[in-house]
């Protein structure tokens, strides 16, 4: 029997795998998804929280997981900004609340604040239940090499997979990428994010807050039964010793530097840290194959764009597959490559170069741009047009390039 040739082969089940995976199963394409991971045991412990945006909340509600979410997830009805210098904490300004979104339904709120588990859990149980996907679970893809109308890669175990299209899932280490011969640009921060989920001693009431300081920026992210999941930005090693220390030396410092801007926090769970790097891909395809998420881009996680821009490449995917098939076109082919090339490059790029410019805008203490970022701050919160677009911008729910602060 001749080997079956799907339809796309996906190499990576993280969230932009697993999501494009069951997009394109419920298009009517069949798919295989290679993980290195043994996608039936549970994700490994992962604790990083997501701020999800509208414009992704709608694309995994479309996706059928949102379900499974809800109870773990907290909405978002706004955010605020500090521009705290090295030891003031002055008025908060608030960029923009769910309002300003001028959503038809008065109640959908900016996005959600997902935990990572959940997330990867609910895409695991709908992709399991997806009769169009061919799971190849404990395989690592090594190479891939070009036959006539399609695309074969090669898994450690010495199997190959045939199909007509390739998708690079694979994280922002991708071998994917490294296999197709695209090389990546960018910057090491040399900086580090120290996360932790806290308990907060006064309520949230949904707002994510950013205190700007001159090391860069702490952010409480709101997270169910006021608690918040802390992002404190520190030069490379000082996070990492950090998350070494005991517990109650952590929360004793956490408290010294910022209870005057959150309140008192007490730390729940096992803090972490992640270095903060820019790293973007030269090209987005190279002949049957296509990066998304973290293969093309690693952003600075600041304005926690990473994943909203994964699964913006996710949605223009589904949707030019859907386009393909509807015109006869086929799967793979040189013009839906650089259709997804032209639709994803400038946005992708775009934002993570913003992020970058808003990093070295905050962090430092010179006087010269403190007057710039003040003024971009009170702009911001005082002038409704510019809310307006931020929030629409920031909740993904209008097209084009994410302004500055868009999704957090
Ligand atoms: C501290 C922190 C906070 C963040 N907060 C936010 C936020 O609030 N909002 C937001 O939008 N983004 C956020 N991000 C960014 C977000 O985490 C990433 O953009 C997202 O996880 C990328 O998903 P992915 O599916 O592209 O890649 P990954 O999650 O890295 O998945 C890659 C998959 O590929 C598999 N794989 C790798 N190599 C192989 C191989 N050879 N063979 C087979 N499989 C392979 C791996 O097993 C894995 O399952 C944050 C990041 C950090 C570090």
């Amino acid at each position: 029997m001749a080997e079956k040739i799907y339809d796309a082969a996906i190499v990576g089940a993280g969230p932009t795998g697993a999501a494009l995976a069951l997009g394109l199963a419920q298009a009517g394409l069949e798919i295989a998804v290679i993980d290195a991971r043994d996608l039936s045991l549970p994700a490994r412990a992962d604790r990083r929280n997501f701020a999800i945006v509208t414009g992704s909340w709608r694309l995994l509600r479309s996706l059928g997981v949102t379900g499974a979410l809800e109870d773990t997830s907290q909405p978002l009805n706004g955010l605020e900004a500090v521009d705290g210098g090295t030891h003031y904490f002055g008025q908060p300004s608030v960029l923009f609340m769910k309002e300003d979104m001028e959503s038809p339904d008065p109640d959908e709120p900016l996005g959600h604040m997902v935990m990572a588990e959940p997330l990867q859990a609910a895409l695991d149980l709908a992709m399991s239940d997806e009769t169009r996907i061919t799971h190849l679970s404990n395989e690592r893809y090594i190479a891939s090499r070009q036959a006539p109308g399609l695309i074969e890669s090669e898994l450690e175990s010495g199997k190959i997979v045939r199909a007509r299209l390739l998708v690079g899932a694979d994280g922002m280490n991708s071998p994917v990428r490294t296999a197709a011969g695209i090389a990546t640009e960018g910057r090491d921060y040399q900086k580090s994010v120290f996360t932790a989920n806290v308990h907060l001693s006064k309520p949230h009431e949904g707002i994510a807050r950013q205190l700007f300081t001159p090391e860069g920026p702490f952010a409480t992210l709101p997270l169910k039964g006021d608690r918040a999941n802390l992002a404190w930005y520190m030069k490379r090693g000082a996070a990492e010793t950090l998350t070494k220390q005991p517990i109650d030396a952590i929360e004793a410092e956490l408290n010294a530097r910022f209870s005057g801007f959150a309140g008192d926090m007490r730390i729940d769970g096992k803090p972490g840290s992640y270095p903060l790097i820019l790293q973007l891909a030269t090209a987005l395809t190279a002949p049957r194959t296509i990066l998304i998420g973290d293969a093309a881009r690693r952003v600075n996680p600041l304005a926690g764009q990473g994943l909203n821009q994964g699964f913006r490449d996710v949605g223009a995917l589904i949707e030019l597959v859907q386009e393909t098939i509807h015109l006869g076109g086929e799967i793979g082919s040189p013009q839906m490559l650089e259709a997804y090339s032209q639709a994803r490059h400038f946005d992708g790029t775009g934002t993570a170069l913003v992020l970058d410019g808003i990093d070295r805008l905050f962090s430092n203490d010179l006087m010269l741009t403190k007057p710039i970022r003040t003024l971009g701050l009170m702009a911001a919160s005082k002038i409704s047009p510019l809310r307006r677009l931020l929030a629409r911008k920031a909740s993904a729910t209008e097209d084009g390039v994410a302004g500055p602060l868009a999704g957090w």
